[in-house]
């Protein structure tokens, strides 16, 4: 007899052709790029371990628990995984490839991976709810079969990316760099990246398969909300200030690895002070 979670899975993979899109960035998303290597600075032993990746000659430093966030998603029956990065087409292939095999051990089969070429140039005259950018990743892009854009998410640390009409997609995650901007703890917000990016994917996919669209969801959140600056619409950047999210990250990290934890440093590391 099946037991459910295979049944479940049956159904998926066989019944059920609709996706949910996970679209994600890499610099400042999954990984802090670094400098370009040299025969001094190799460290084959920091790749081995997971701790950074070297493509196209130059290290990236992964936050914490990119590989077992990667795992999580792509062993989501009805997730499909795309990357989309502004870098070079040679750097986002050897990052995914190496990623995955931290994730996996290998590849998966027909991983979209959208590059710099794919960046579309924005319309002058149109307008973008979260600030103009001179380049713009159009997430139709990473559609496919009957995967529709209400169903799409992207995780993004620069909204500037962000198309017009998209802003909905928009899962804000903040470059820890910018902690002091944001007023969040860079430590809490470094090592505990991984885990918001996947709590809230999870709680849009829990709602997805209830038949509730990943906009629906986001827009409870919610993700975007209305500048009163002049556009109509900023990230909400309270969204990584709130705890739940990483909570609920935790709880799917561990089902990959029993061994990842919430990282603190102090009692109250969410920074009270309005923006
Ligand atoms: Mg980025």
């Amino acid at each position: 007899m099946l037991r459910r979670t295979n049944f479940f899975r049956l159904f998926q993979s066989n019944f059920c052709r609709s996706k949910m899109t996970v679209v994600l960035d890499i610099d400042g998303t999954l990984a802090t790029p670094g400098k370009k290597i040299d025969s001094k600075t190799i460290r084959s032993s920091d790749e081995k371990i997971g701790k950074i990746i070297i493509a196209a000659e130059h290290e990236h430093h992964l936050y914490s628990y990119a590989p077992q966030s990667i795992r999580y998603l792509y062993n989501q029956p009805d997730v499909r995984v795309v990357f989309f990065s502004s870098g070079i087409k040679e750097r986002n292939d050897e990052f995914v490839e190496k990623l995955s095999k931290l994730a996996i051990g290998s590849m998966p089969v027909g991983i979209t991976i959208l590059s710099r070429n794919d960046l579309i140039a924005s319309k002058k005259n149109k307008i973008y709810a979260l600030g103009y950018g001179e380049h713009k990743k159009n997430i139709m892009l990473a559609l496919k079969g009957d995967c529709k854009i209400e169903n799409a998410a992207i995780v993004e640390d620069d909204w500037s990316y962000v198309d017009a009409e998209q802003e909905k997609n928009l899962i804000y995650s903040p470059d820890p760099r910018l902690f002091s901007e944001f007023c969040i703890d860079e430590y809490f917000v470094r090592q505990n990246k991984m885990l918001f990016i996947t709590g809230v994917l999870d709680i849009c996919l829990l709602n997805f398969r209830r038949g509730i669209p990943v906009t629906k969801t986001l827009s409870l959140m919610p993700n975007i909300l209305p500048d009163g600056m002049g556009r109509p619409y900023k990230p909400n950047y309270d969204l990584p200030k709130q705890r739940k999210f990483y909570e609920h990250g935790l709880s799917c990290l561990k089902t990959v690895d029993p061994n990842v934890i919430l990282k603190e440093t102090f009692p109250d590391v969410i920074c009270r002070q309005g923006r």
